[in-house]
């Protein structure tokens, strides 16, 4: 057996170092590019990333994992192994496989058939392509994607979603009885992966990693998770013709499923050390490779290496020093951009606290390099490496970062009654309609973003261009006769760029991008120090929308927990501290409209569940701090000031609690596509606040009919009582056109008057 590389990272970004995979996906879907162009494209990224990592020093054999992607990681196994919908057979060649161009069909929906469905990718701003898997859904390797990658150059180690992962990532197909889930075809999923291994065993490739993420989750029943991992390894170590076999468990502690997977006869495991710590039972794993995942992948920090060798030096004691460890990043490093070594426009010393994926895998060389070596071989880099971390924990920006002590009774407002009555002089009756805050961002007024940015534009044009946006969208909104009106966040980029451009502690990057979905890419800022508001942000541009309008005029915030989750954080205090931090700017912003005459503040949320951790025994601390930070942000009104919060997904009950501990005056979540189903738990839970359930799909460019409004009114009117009911869509018109928005608005204000006058 080829022995496993001492050091290796466990993925690296697929986007390409300038967005190249982005580039050439999108080309092809504009019809700018012939297929034939657009794989050579894709090609082309994979050469230059392989090219990389070896120039970087991963040289060993299987040190470079074939992870690429051109369009998600989950969605590529699925496809491989035929697990594609019924509703798209027709694109299937002889074979049962799709071809390039069905793979991104699927992905993305055509005419009236709906794409995969999209969700989030563990603890992560990653979304995947959720599988659908019926009890005759047809489960056989149909394409042979992975030994395509696996071979375009020797030595490369393919990167496979695992199979009890992607049984539990799949839902049951449309149509699947009661009570059906796809793990039940686990054995007919572990039957294709055993053909997939034996393709690439005949390929002459001698490792193969199996990421399988799932089993650090509770999110499924957790026995079943164990059980299944027990059985689709023994079945899969037990194959007579496989390459070597690693199981990476990432984003977590794999907990109870590490005995079944030290049981089987795989040759080598992968623990993310930074989330999990060495587990107790460790030395059950003594004799087979440990992938040590020490190099954080989810952070953009310069590691203190001094702690990581300690940790491997323990976990060596612990397994015995004729046990094979290798060097290893805890997560793919996808969640990270490629290289700070970019980012000439970054302070120099805050760069120089800094490490994206080609700095990480310089980090890991040098542990494997200490590993072999001895101490001595890298005490020069472990001095430096603390020396950095010193420095960061000593810059007068960090440390000013000391949070008051603030009083609980501080986070509380009046009782919801009283508020209710102080704010009837807002004159909203039943059912009132508003939106979610941003409007249509036109080429005009990205132009005029840019511009301004790039200094071309200057500051009184781009005032006087962001105002006369304002006064249209105000218009517009009289026009069509809303209740609660919003200036439409024409200023902003990203609800949370925005935000951070305001705020001291942050810094942006100039090609910090990383992949949210697909071919989109996000450029997440980086929360490095202490969060203060250098003064009003978004107060002048509500007050001017306010002052050409009687209706009241909706203040708009992103809250603390959705500028963490969508930022890079810091790694040396707790998320609940630099929660707070960001809650206290926000206050007085919150403060700061409510003095310029704004009646009704919106806090957006839409981040909430994501943070949500993994392991059911962390959750409880997390709820408190998010609902703490939201209420300490949001407390410091008058009774009569009406908060508003809005949550964009449906899967409402899992966090229900943090909801209604929220405390706002009104909520808005997303309803429509699950035709308001969310809102029978709601009613049942006791949520007794405002509600606002989307009564229809921003996502799809369709503009719904009153009729079919009307009845997603109704619905919501037979499980909540009225008086609390709102009207808006599932959330921000930002990405549609206003040939869809004026009519779709248009249809629900009509919508929402026939059923308060004929309720
Ligand atoms: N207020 C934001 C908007 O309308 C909310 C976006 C979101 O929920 N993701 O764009
Ligand atoms: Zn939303």
């Amino acid at each position: 057996m080829t022995t496993f590389p001492a050091a290796t990272i466990t993925g690296y970004p697929r986007i390409g170092r300038d967005r190249e995979m982005k580039k050439a996906v999108e080309a092809f879907w504009a019809g700018r590019a012939t297929l034939a162009e657009t794989e050579s494209a894709l090609a082309a990224v994979r050469a230059q990333t392989r090219e990389r990592l070896a120039a970087l020093g991963l040289t060993e054999p299987y040190a470079i994992p074939a992870d690429f992607t051109g369009y998600d990681q989950v969605w590529d196994i699925a496809s491989s192994l035929g697990i594609i919908p019924a509703r798209f057979d027709d694109l299937r060649g002889p074979d049962g496989a799709l071809d390039a161009a069905g793979y991104w069909t699927v992905a993305r929906g055509v005419g009236d058939r709906p794409p995969l469905e999209m969700t989030k990718w563990f603890d992560s701003n990653y979304h995947y392509l959720v599988p659908e898997i019926g009890p005759d859904t047809p489960i056989r390797l149909v394409d042979d994607r992975v030994v395509r990658l696996a071979t375009e150059a020797p030595g490369l180690r393919p990167v496979v979603v695992g199979p009890v992962t992607l049984a539990l990532l799949s839902k049951a197909a449309d149509g699947a009885p009661e009570g059906f889930t796809p793990l039940d075809r686990l054995d007919d999923i572990v039957t294709a992966y055993a053909a997939l291994l034996r393709a690439l065993a005949d390929a002459g490739v001698a490792w193969v990693q199996l990421d399988e993420p799932a089993l650090v989750a509770d999110t499924w029943p957790r026995a079943r998770t164990v059980e299944a991992t027990a059985s689709a390894y023994r079945v899969l170590g037990d194959l007579e013709t496989r390459p070597a076999l690693l199981v990476m468990g990432s984003y977590g502690p794999l907990g109870d499923a590490l005995p079944p997977l030290a049981a089987s006869r795989i040759e080598a495991i992968g623990l993310d050390l930074v989330r999990g710590g060495i587990p107790d039972d460790v030395d059950i794993l003594t004799g087979k490779t440990v992938v040590a995942g020490v190099i954080s992948g989810r952070n953009i920090w310069r590691a203190d290496l001094q702690e990581a060798f300690g940790t491997l030096g323990a976990l060596r004691a612990r397994l015995g020093d004729d046990s094979p460890v290798a060097v290893a990043t805890s997560t793919s490093l996808q969640h990270v951009p490629h290289d700070v070594e970019r980012e000439d426009a970054l302070d120099p010393e805050l760069r120089s606290w800094l490490a994206f994926a080609d700095q990480k895998v310089g980090e890991v060389l040098t542990l494997a390099r200490g590993l072999a070596e001895g101490h001595g071989a890298i005490a020069g880099a472990i001095a430096e490496s603390v020396a950095v971390r010193a420095r960061r924990a000593a810059h007068p920006g960090v440390r000013a970062g000391e949070v008051p002590v603030v009083p609980d009774a501080f986070r509380s407002r009046e009782p919801y009654e009283e508020r209710v009555a102080a704010q009837e002089d807002l004159g909203l009756g039943s059912l009132p309609t508003t939106t979610i805050g941003s409007f249509p961002q036109t080429a005009e007024i990205r132009r005029a973003r840019a511009a301004h940015r790039a200094g071309t534009m200057s500051e009184g044009d781009y005032d006087a261009a962001m105002r006369a946006e304002i006064a249209s969208v105000v218009a517009l909104q009289e026009q069509l006769g809303l209740d609660v009106l919003v200036h439409g966040e024409a200023e902003r980029n990203d609800m949370v760029q925005y935000f951070a451009e305001n705020l001291d502690g942050f810094a942006t990057t100039g090609h910090g991008w990383v992949q949210s979905y697909g071919s989109r890419c996000t450029r997440p800022s980086v929360l490095w120090g202490a969060v203060r508001r250098r003064g009003p942000i978004t107060v002048e541009w509500s007050r001017y929308a306010q002052s050409l309008t009687a209706k009241p005029m909706k203040g708009m915030l992103t809250g603390p927990v959705t500028i963490l989750a969508w930022s890079f954080v810091r790694d040396d205090q707790p998320l609940a501290v630099s929660a707070d931090q960001v809650a206290l700017a926000l206050r007085e912003e919150v403060a700061d409209l409510e003095t310029a005459g704004i009646r009704v503040v919106q806090v957006d949320e839409p981040a909430l569940r994501e943070l949500l951790p993994l392991r059911e025994e962390d959750q409880a601390e997390y709820v408190s701090w998010a609902v703490r930070a939201f209420r300490l942000a949001t407390s410091g009104v008058r009774a009569s000031t009406q908060v508003h919060t809005h949550l964009c997904y449906s899967e409402f009950n899992e966090i229900i609690d943090a909801i209604d501990g929220l405390d706002a005056d009104v909520t808005s979540i997303e309803a429509s596509r699950s035709r308001m189903e969310v809102l029978e738990p709601v009613r049942d839970h006791g949520f007794a606040r405002g509600i606002g359930p989307g009564v229809y799909d921003i996502h799809s460019p369709r503009v719904p009919s009153v009729g079919e409004i009307e009845a997603q009114l109704r619905l919501a009117v037979a499980v909540i009582d009225p008086r609390r009911l709102w009207v808006n869509p599932d959330c921000g018109l930002k990405t549609r056109q206003y040939a869809e928005v004026t009519p779709s608005l248009e249809n629900m204000v009509e919508a929402a008057r026939r059923v308060r006058q004929n309720p």
